[in-house]
Formats: structure tokens, C-alpha cells, sequence
């Protein structure tokens, strides 16, 4: 965190995106896929998993990724809207969903089925272009992607259309990020069985950040990298990424307490003796899950100090024993460990959820975002 941050009054509950961090992310994962000779989308679903689509896309860009992803056409629009040019590629709309906007924005679509393509190619008549398209077959995530017994018609359906570039081939892993797994070789087997079947070269794509770190040989022309561009490691080894956001607020009250004083609904916590809380205004409306009540540390006055009681909608409590700490003070909830704080990766460990869940969770209006690092 930049020296300048600790002069400033702090929000109630904020969200700090520290972007050189992102920034080396990035750059290690470009590296690994260039190494192999693949260029590197940059996937900036849900808001950037919960980081900011839009100055996470850019400092991405930054840092040598070529590519972006998002979930929706709203999402690659918005990209498009603040003024980024890169290819950027939708993967999944509702079947109601106006394309053409999209087609006309050059940005690129997925097609799952005949069905989804049809809508494409009406969307490029509509918007008088031709649209770039993906096709992607489910090689055994049975999420989206065509069925292998619909593959060979989807291919040939794209090749039939006028409307259609093709620009992609591609499809997703379920188990990558447990090495070794025997589903990630079949995976990569269909995939390939699938690629034979279409004629030209489109890209072939397959990879996300866990197969990226761990399998060069399925890099192919394109990898798709989420999460551990935001610094959090899919993988059971460690790896040199940085957590990229840090959550904190601030010391809203303090007061003193006698032993056998309760603390937040159901007084699930009693005080042995005599101590001092602090009064921290997030709950569970700023993304602290409520299942961390009496399950979780904050860093408070250099050094970790439980929280103790419910966690509520909007205040939990923190025991500082004898400690005063002054009203104000900078409360860190998780960042990326280096000063001992709890993790977002600790958090979901401690639930039993992804670290994933925790990042996107703070994708909240409460939560302010600010940005450090940014060029
Ligand atoms: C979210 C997503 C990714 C990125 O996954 P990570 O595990 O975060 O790297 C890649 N491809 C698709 C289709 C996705 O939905």
C-alpha cells in the first residue's frame, strides 16, 4: 500500500486494487504462454471478479495480455464503451439478448449450438457485418459448449454462413486445478478430436489460469487466465503471484466491557475478563460472510485480533483485550498476507468456499473501490 493511503479519511468499507500487482501477474502469465508460444486473454467476468473490469482490462493490456474475456455482451460493451479496442470475446447470453450492438462493437461471440449461432448470424444481417465467432464444444464439463454428436453440424453450420468468421475453437476444463487429475488429458483428448473436424486455423483455446501455470502443453494459440491474474492461486503449489486487493475500513467506536458481557446477536461470544472492543462498521451487506462469525481475524494496531460475536449486516467486533486502539485506525480484513493480515484465500478455506467467491463477493455498491498503481 502506498504511503500516501494512510493520510487519507477512509470509507467505511473499501476495496483497494492495487494494479502493479495485477500488473505482475500478468506479466508472469504472459511469460508461461508466450513461452509455449500462446497469446494471453485477460478475464475480466463479474466486474473483474469484483476488482473492476475496466482499470483491471487496462493495466492487463498493460502488461502484455492481448486478449480480454467476459461473461456477458453487457460486459464486453462496457469495455468497448470505456474506449478499449483489444479483442474481447463473449461467451454466454441469453437467448433474447440483441447481438448486433455487439457485432457492430467488433466484439467476439461464442456459439454453443445451431441454435445460438442462428442468432448470431441474425445479429450480423441486422447490424450489416460479419461477426467473429468461437464455437465451443464441451469436452466434459457439460456446462456450455455443443455435445460431441452436435459438433460436426455446429462446424459445418459456421462454415455454411456468410455472416460468420471464424475466429475461435475452443472449450473448458473442470478439474485443472488438481493436477494430475485423469479428466484433464481426456479433456485436452476430445478437444483435439474435436479441432480435426474444422476446417482453416482458428485459434484454439482451452487453457484458464490453473492450466496455465501447470500445463504448458495445452496452452495451444490462447490462454484464458482469471484468477491468478488477481493474484490468488488455483494451484496446491505455490506460485510468485501477488494478491492484487485488499480489504479494510476503519475503527468506528471503542468501549471497554466487564467479564461476563456478551458480544452481537445471540451472544455467541462472552468476555472471560474485563476488554476493550472496537466497533469496525462492515458486515455481511460489504461481503464479510456471516459463517466467519467467531471464525475470523482482522489486522488492527500491527498484530491479528479476533472478531468476536455475530458478524451483522454492517458492524463486527473486535476483541483488543487491553489494548486501546483509537478510533480511526486502519482495520485491513484480508489483503495479501505480507504484513501477517488474514487472506482471501484464508477466508474461504476457513468456510469451506474459493477464494474466488471472496473477491467476487465484494462486487457490491457499499464497497469503494480505489486504485493504486494506476498509469
Ligand atoms: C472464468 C473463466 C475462465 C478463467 O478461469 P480462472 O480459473 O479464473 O482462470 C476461463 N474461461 C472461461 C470460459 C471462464 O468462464
Amino acid at each position: 500500500m502506498s504511503p500516501a493511503m494512510a493520510d487519507r479519511t477512509l470509507p467505511r468499507a473499501e476495496a483497494l486494487i492495487d494494479l502493479d500487482a495485477l500488473r505482475h501477474n500478468v506479466a508472469l502469465l504472459v511469460a508461461r504462454a508466450a513461452a509455449s508460444g500462446a497469446a494471453t486473454m485477460a478475464v475480466v467476468k463479474a466486474d473483474g471478479y469484483g476488482h473492476g473490469a475496466l482499470p483491471v482490462a487496462r493495466a492487463a493490456l498493460e502488461a502484455g495480455a492481448t486478449w480480454l474475456g467476459g461473461c456477458s455482451l453487457a460486459e464486453a460493451l462496457a469495455l468497448r464503451a470505456g474506449g478499449i479496442d483489444a479483442p474481447v470475446l463473449s461467451w454466454l447470453d441469453t437467448i433474447d439478448t440483441d447481438l448486433a450492438p455487439g457485432i457492430a462493437a467488433g466484439v467476439d461471440l461464442s456459439a454453443s449450438s445451431t441454435r445460438e449461432l442462428g442468432a448470431i448470424v441474425e445479429g450480423a444481417r441486422a447490424a450489416g457485418r460479419r461477426a467473429r465467432v468461437h464455437l465451443k464444444i464441451d469436452t466434459g464439463l457439460s456446462r456450455n459448449g455443443a455435445p460431441a454428436a452436435e459438433w460436426p453440424a455446429l462446424v459445418a453450420a459456421a462454415s455454411a454462413a456468410p455472416e460468420v468468421e471464424l475466429v475461435g475453437v475452443w472449450s473448458h476444463l473442470a478439474c485443472a486445478d488438481e493436477p494430475g487429475h485423469p479428466s484433464v488429458d481426456l479433456q485436452a483428448a476430445r478437444f483435439q478430436e474435436a479441432c480435426r473436424v474444422v476446417d482453416g486455423r482458428p485459434l484454439r483455446h482451452l487453457a484458464n489460469s490453473a492450466a496455465t501455470l501447470d500445463r504448458p502443453d495445452l496452452h495451444l494459440d490462447l490462454v484464458r487466465v482469471g484468477i491468478a491474474m488477481y493474484g490468488l492461486n488455483p494451484l496446491p503449489r505455490p506460485e510468485d503471484l501477488r494478491p492484487v486487493m485488499t480489504f479494510r475500513s476503519s475503527v468506528a467506536l471503542t468501549k471497554r466491557i466487564a467479564a461476563g458481557e456478551s458480544v452481537s446477536y445471540g451472544h455467541t461470544w462472552t468476555a472471560s475478563r474485563p476488554t476493550n472492543l472496537a466497533l469496525v462498521p462492515v458486515g455481511y451487506a460489504d461481503g464479510v460472510p456471516r459463517l466467519l462469525s467467531n471464525r475470523m481475524q482482522v489486522w488492527l494496531g500491527g498484530r491479528r485480533r479476533p472478531v468476536v460475536g455475530r458478524v451483522c449486516m454492517d458492524q463486527i467486533v473486535v476483541d483488543c483485550g487491553d489494548d486501546r486502539v483509537p478510533v480511526g485506525e486502519e482495520v485491513v480484513l484480508f489483503g495479501d498476507g505480507s504484513r501477517g493480515e488474514p487472506t482471501a484465500t484464508e477466508w474461504a478455506d476457513t468456510i469451506g468456499t474459493i477464494d474466488y467467491e471472496i473477491v467476487t463477493g465484494m462486487y457490491r455498491p457499499r464497497v469503494a473501490r480505489t486504485y493504486l498503481g494506476v498509469r
